[in-house]
């Protein structure tokens, strides 16, 4: 049976936002399954892990109770969902806000302006407990969707709803005035399985390779050629990991010169590198960081 087979169970998200982050993370840390989407289950091949895809909104409960030993969801469901889960890691993809917006014209400028209003929202809890929060007596509408259409519909003065870029709602002409909170996918773990040595010990060993693959996301391997001479100069313009790796060519006079470096400022460095008398550039991915 699934629920006592002894190993560890991750669930993800079933077809939604986070499913191919959440598998490209998952293949990443070196495990082998195949994913079907329709079936609850997908076994690794190569550790004892057994991947569940559920619906997101059911993630943090089955986590809390156990039936999933870690979770990959966003931070905003599970303070929808109130669950008593533990985090253990951001993993740095599914990136939003949770906003509340009115319609461009209205005459609302701050939450103090949403007292006696209509919101709606899909996060009637958070809401609920942002407005207690903050004094503010308001109606909430739950809806199951489409939330920004409330407002042109006239069910809703203003609506609470997760945005990344705010497209949508400037599209819908709505105007962000309050961020009620920020999220983004995360892994979580239940009490049940953190009293579990023989699971907490497998969980740490994926924890290990999560973390490395996340810290090489967005850094590549740098290998150059200089004279040895102008040493000092790149060090100083390399942002290195630690202390670059200069090995001797057999060119005298000639080394290589190794580092790590992050994607985004690669092309900005490179520039100043070859300036600086560096040739042969070689920059390849890196697949984890154990540190
Ligand atoms: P989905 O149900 O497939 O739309 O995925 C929803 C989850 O993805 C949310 O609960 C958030 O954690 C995350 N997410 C990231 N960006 C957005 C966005 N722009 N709108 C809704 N959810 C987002």
């Amino acid at each position: 049976m699934l629920a006592s087979n002894g190993r560890l169970k991750i669930a993800i998200q079933k077809g939604g936002r986070l499913t191919d982050d959440s598998l490209a993370l998952l293949r990443a840390c070196g495990f082998d399954f195949e994913f079907q989407k329709r079936s609850l289950y997908s076994p690794c091949r190569n550790f004892e892990l057994d991947i569940l895809a559920l619906r997101d909104d059911d993630i943090p409960e089955y986590v809390q109770d156990g039936v999933a030993d870690l979770g990959i969801v966003g931070e905003n469901i599970v303070r929808e969902r109130s669950a008593k889960v533990k985090k253990l890691l951001p993993l740095g993809y599914g990136k939003c806000r949770l906003t509340i917006s009115v319609p461009r014209g209205a005459n609302v400028r701050s939450i103090a302006g949403l007292k006696r209003k209509r919101i709606a929202t899909t996060y009637p809890a958070t809401l609920s407990h942002f407005l207690r929060s903050r004094q503010i007596k308001a109606e909430i509408i739950t809806l199951s969707g489409a939330v920004e259409l409330a407002p042109s519909l006239d069910v809703a003065d203003a609506i609470c709803d997760v945005v990344s870029t705010g497209t949508t709602a400037r599209l819908s002409g709505l105007r962000e005035i309050h961020t009620v909170m920020e999220s983004e996918a995360a892994l979580f773990t239940g009490r049940k399985t953190a009293s579990d040595p023989k699971k907490m010990q497998l969980i740490e060993s994926i924890l290990i390779r999560i973390s490395g693959s996340l810290q090489a996301r967005g850094r590549r391997y740098m290998m150059l050629n200089a004279p040895s001479a102008s040493v000092p100069k790149l060090k100083r313009i390399i942002p290195s990991l630690k202390s670059p790796t200069v090995v001797p060519l057999a060119d005298e006079g000639m080394v290589a010169v190794h580092s790590v470096i992050a994607e985004d400022v690669f092309w900005d460095v490179m520039e100043k590198l070859k300036k600086a008398g560096a040739s042969d550039i070689i920059v390849v991915p890196i697949e984890t960081i154990i540190r």
